[in-house]
């Protein structure tokens, strides 16, 4: 690369992937390289492009913790190798996070630079607890500070206590270990005991938790609730406040974890939350187009040829309606040819295109649908074509060759998986209420690295997935609290989750 690259410090929001801005995340997706904070929502990093590097100056590695020199000297290294750096660091770069430091680095060896805001922790934590931080009667400022210096002994800031008489509303950043010297420090300088306070952990994620009190008492009802960094305390009027949503739906307090490519985790997260679950796509697979096809391109052109045409995923509707009109072909060419899918999911996948499904095997699964295909072609005159994943399932080629039928099998894309070290690790699995699968190569995908001991402890976990295939993989995998979707697609892994939760009541 001639010259140095350009380095956006893009504020990645508070936790909740959805809170960052539209010029930060359209940034991650073109970047060639990012450097990431431990704080940074890491499902924001499915957005990058294929081969983007990553670099995490947020681990602890043995006892050591990359330094702020060190993370500067990174940045340096990287603009002078690529074109586009994100450093992407939680909430704003500029509230209490160092992106000033970065910069001063940067300008010293003359890299360009620009700051892309993002949503501070501060203001965005106490709102999805409910806390305006400001309100008309209650509190006419807010002050955000830290809670924490760092001398050995993390002693509060010197002019700490003149906060008590400052008045509005006091928002606390990494204070939590220090809470018992900041409830005294306000208490001996002024403050009313009975003034409210509330402490939100992991705010705006799905591990959300919040304690309230007030000045007297919130340290009791913190150890109560164990809650722990990284925690935002607020204190004034407003912390009383619960300005949330109030209404029960269906799966309110269920937190799902979901895997799969964007096409069925977008549809989950979306039907999920709406029924009032928390979600997070815990590994996100990546689905790659083969760019030089011919043997599509040709199969494609010449559709003719061929009487069926089968689809196994919904991912395959997409990407051969895609590359129809890539290939700039007329649609009338499809008219004498049928279609048969796997699945409801399929079905509607089809559906969209404008095409209807001639045949639906009895059973989501590839054996049946070969096993029941075989009833109605014409053995020695049909040919069929199958556009799939490089993935697909060995037992649709073997029943169809068993049946004597003649098809062209093609590979039309692959599915990689993100990378093992973004994975959650069993401890944290286990904290969710369910686990969805949408293919066995998302199962795969999840577990192949894992440790023995680690699966092991993940016996208990409730796992709904799309079909037998997936229930196969994760059979192999020694799993047995398995449910299977009435229906292959994205609403019947809701449904199975939702049927799931009546049933315990
Ligand atoms: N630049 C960040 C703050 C970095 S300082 C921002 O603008 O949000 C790190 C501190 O921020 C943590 O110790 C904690 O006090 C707070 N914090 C950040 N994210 C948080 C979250 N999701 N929930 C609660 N506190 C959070």
């Amino acid at each position: 690369m001639d010259g140095v690259g350009k380095v956006y410090l893009v504020g990645a929001g508070p936790g909740d992937p959805g809170l960052i801005t539209q010029k930060g995340l359209q940034l991650l997706k073109t970047c060639d390289v990012v450097i990431y904070d431990r704080l940074a929502s890491p499902s924001l990093l499915q957005y990058l492009k294929d081969g983007c590097k990553k670099i995490n100056v947020g681990k602890v590695v043995g006892n050591h913790a990359v330094t702020q020199r060190e993370i500067n000297q990174i940045i340096v290294e990287q603009a002078k190798l690529h074109k586009h750096v994100v450093r992407l660091k939680g909430g704003d770069s500029f509230v209490f996070g160092r992106g000033g430091e970065e910069i001063l680095t940067m300008e010293e060896h003359g890299i360009p630079y620009e700051v892309i805001p993002g949503i501070t922790s501060a203001i965005s934590v106490p709102t999805y607890a409910g806390i305006p931080v400001t309100h008309r009667g209650a509190s006419q400022s807010f002050s955000v500070v830290t809670g924490h210096t760092a001398d050995e002994e993390g002693n509060l800031p010197e002019d700490f206590k003149y906060l008590a008489k400052l008045g509005g509303t006091l928002v606390i950043l990494m204070g939590v270990g220090n809470l018992e010297k900041i409830t005294t420090t306000l208490l001996e300088h002024g403050r009313p005991a009975d003034t409210p306070v509330a402490v939100v952990a992991n705010g705006t994620t799905i591990w959300q938790e919040e304690a309230r009190g007030t000045l007297q008492d919130i340290c009791q009802k913190v150890k109560e609730a164990k809650i722990k960094a990284p925690a935002i305390i607020i204190v004034g009027e407003v912390a009383a406040f619960h300005f949330k949503a109030k209404e029960e739906l269906p799966l309110s307090g269920i937190k799902v974890g979901i895997t799969g490519t964007a096409n069925i985790t977008d549809k989950l997260t979306q039907q999920l939350q709406d029924m009032g679950a928390a979600t997070d796509i815990i590994s996100q697979s990546i689905l790659q187009m083969y760019k030089d096809n011919a043997a599509f391109d040709e199969a494609l052109s010449s559709i003719e040829k061929y009487q069926w045409l089968i689809f196994t995923s919904t991912n395959a509707v997409e990407l051969c309606f895609l590359k129809w009109k890539e290939l700039q072909l007329d649609l009338r060419k499809l008219a004498g040819l049928k279609f048969a899918v796997v699945g409801k999911g399929t079905e509607a996948a089809l559906l969209k295109q404008g095409f209807h499904s001639d045949f639906i095997p009895s059973a989501a699964n590839v054996t049946t649908l070969a096993d029941e295909l075989s009833g109605l072609v014409k053995h020695d005159e049909d040919r069929i074509l199958i556009p799939r994943a490089e993935q697909g399932s060995e037992d649709l080629i073997k029943t169809l060759e068993k049946h004597s039928i003649s098809f062209d099998d093609i590979k039309i894309y692959d599915i990689k998986e993100i990378d093992q070290e973004l994975l959650p690790d069993a401890e944290q699995l286990c904290r969710y209420d369910y686990l969805t699968f949408a293919s066995a190569s998302g199962v795969h995908g999840l577990f192949k690295g894992m440790q023995q001991e680690q699966k092991a402890e993940l016996k208990d976990s409730k796992i709904v997935c799309i079909g037998e295939a997936t229930k196969q993989a994760l059979v192999d995998y020694g799993f047995t609290n398995l449910l299977v979707a009435g229906e292959a697609s994205a609403s019947g892994l809701v449904q199975g989750i939702l049927s799931s939760v009546k049933l315990e009541g």
